[in-house]
């Protein structure tokens, strides 16, 4: 029941200053930040990061929005990580976010207007979609030694 999930800030939260804020939500849900690191992926990191769109209209746009700045990359550990993580960022388009997620509380725009403007959806947060993903995603983003275990004092009273 203890997963791994692969979130990944995107440009637009690292240039709106709200890496702090971001994480510090994981943190406080007892979430374990087990690795992290920012990086400005190249286009073929890119495209292979986000290989099941590869189909998808928005695909070109999609790839470019992700390389369009550094991004802070993290793996959160935890119970049920996976979905847990998914609820504290809310649904893919902030429009349809609930407040008190991620991209509800930071944005408000539609996939489809970020269609219309042929922009990749600026949803501020990636996280991986179910445990099949964030197993893949994990090892895609992160080598063995960048990760760690240790403890935290939320072992005691959260997990
Ligand atoms: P993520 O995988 O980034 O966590 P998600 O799982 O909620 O997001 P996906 O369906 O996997 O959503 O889409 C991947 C990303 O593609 C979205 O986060 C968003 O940035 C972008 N995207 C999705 N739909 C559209 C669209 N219609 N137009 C433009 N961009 C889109
Ligand atoms: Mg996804």
């Amino acid at each position: 029941m203890i997963e791994k999930s692969l979130v990944i800030i995107k440009p637009d939260g690292v240039e709106r200053g709200l890496i702090g804020e971001i994480l510090r939500r994981f943190e406080n849900a007892g979430l374990k930040i087990i690795g992290m690191k920012m990086v400005w992926v190249d286009r073929k990191f890119a495209e292979e990061h986000y290989k099941a769109h590869r189909k998808k209209p928005f695909f070109r746009e999609l790839v470019e929005f992700i390389t369009e700045g550094p991004v802070v990359a993290f793996v959160a550990e935890g119970v049920h990580a996976v979905g847990n993580v998914r609820r504290l960022v809310g649904s893919t388009s902030p429009h349809e976010a609930s407040p008190g997620t991620i991209r509800g509380d930071f944005a408000h725009m539609s996939m489809a207007y970020a269609s219309k403007k042929g922009l990749g959806g600026k949803n501020l947060i990636h996280a991986s979609g179910n445990k099949a993903e964030a197993d893949a995603e994990v090892k895609l983003w992160f080598r063995k030694e960048e990760m760690h275990s240790y403890s935290t004092v939320h072992e005691k009273h959260v997990f």
